[in-house]
């Protein structure tokens, strides 16, 4: 198929970016959706060609719908758009810290995969990429692993939108299994990006998370689905 389609949220820089860009080099029409025009323009510019710009705050109802009115059809979403305001613990965030990043995080996510849901099932084969974290893990998080900071139960409202969103990703894939939806969520491993102001110098390239989206976006009719994986496509445990 020539003519696929392909929204990734908050595509205007770091993973989102990358994922954009490879979609494209596959053959993807690809929607860069960015909630600044000027920053999606930018980005879009220098994916070149195969990329559109699609403005979208997947925190505004409205403009989702208006989004959403402009595709017809959508073969892949991938919800990249996050935010991680604070690495406080749970007793030092507030009320509204919790709601601000849920508000982007989870809340986003249902809102533009719900909106978007009458233009992927016009697919034969649609696909739904939720970029998490391995920070969600609660396995992991109980079990420290060395992929993020152990166990201090600091980034609480971040890490916590990001389990709840593996959970939604769960339910999604339980759901719309039988319309041949594939909808898996990615750990994307610790990056250099303007998420992780401290990972400039340790954070590993972006461009390979992206990879690793890709997968789980061209997965086969026979693929996995409601499943956590690792950006090298390794199983993350919940
Ligand atoms: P980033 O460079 O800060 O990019 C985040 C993107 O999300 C930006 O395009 C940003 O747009 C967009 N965004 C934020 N709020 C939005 C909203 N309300 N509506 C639409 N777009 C919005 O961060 P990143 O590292 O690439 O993060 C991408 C995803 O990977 C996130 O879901 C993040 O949680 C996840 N992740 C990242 C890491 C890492 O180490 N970097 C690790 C695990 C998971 P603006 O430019 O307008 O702010």
């Amino acid at each position: 198929m020539n003519d696929r389609t392909a929204l990734v949220t908050g595509a205007n820089k770091g993973i989102g970016k990358h994922i954009a860009r490879l979609l494209t080099s596959e053959g993807f029409t690809v929607y860069v959706g960015s909630r600044d025009p000027e920053r999606g323009g930018r980005a879009v510019e220098e994916i070149g060609a195969g990329a559109r710009l699609l403005v979208l705050d997947v925190t505004d109802p409205d403009g989702i719908a208006r989004a959403a009115a402009r595709v017809d059809r959508l073969d892949v979403l991938v919800n990249n758009a996050g935010i991680a305001p604070s690495l406080a613990p749970p007793a030092e965030s507030g009320v509204a810290e919790f709601r601000r990043t849920y508000e982007t995080n989870v809340f986003g996510v249902v809102a533009v995969t719900n909106a978007f849901l009458p233009a992927l099932c016009r697919s034969p084969r649609p696909r739904v990429v939720n970029v998490s974290s391995g920070t969600a893990s609660l396995t992991w998080s109980t079990s420290p692993n060395p992929q993020f900071t152990p166990g201090s139960g600091g980034a609480a409202a971040y890490r916590s939108s990001k389990a709840a969103l593996n959970a939604l990703t769960l339910y999604y894939a339980q759901t719309l299994a039988e319309d041949g939806f594939k909808v898996n969520a990615l750990a994307p491993g610790l990056r250099a990006t303007d998420l992780t102001p401290g990972a400039a110098a340790t954070g590993d390239d972006p461009a390979e998370a992206a990879r690793g989206a890709l997968h789980l976006a061209l997965l086969p009719d026979d693929g996995p689905t409601g499943g956590f994986f690792s950006w090298d496509g390794t199983p993350v445990p919940w």
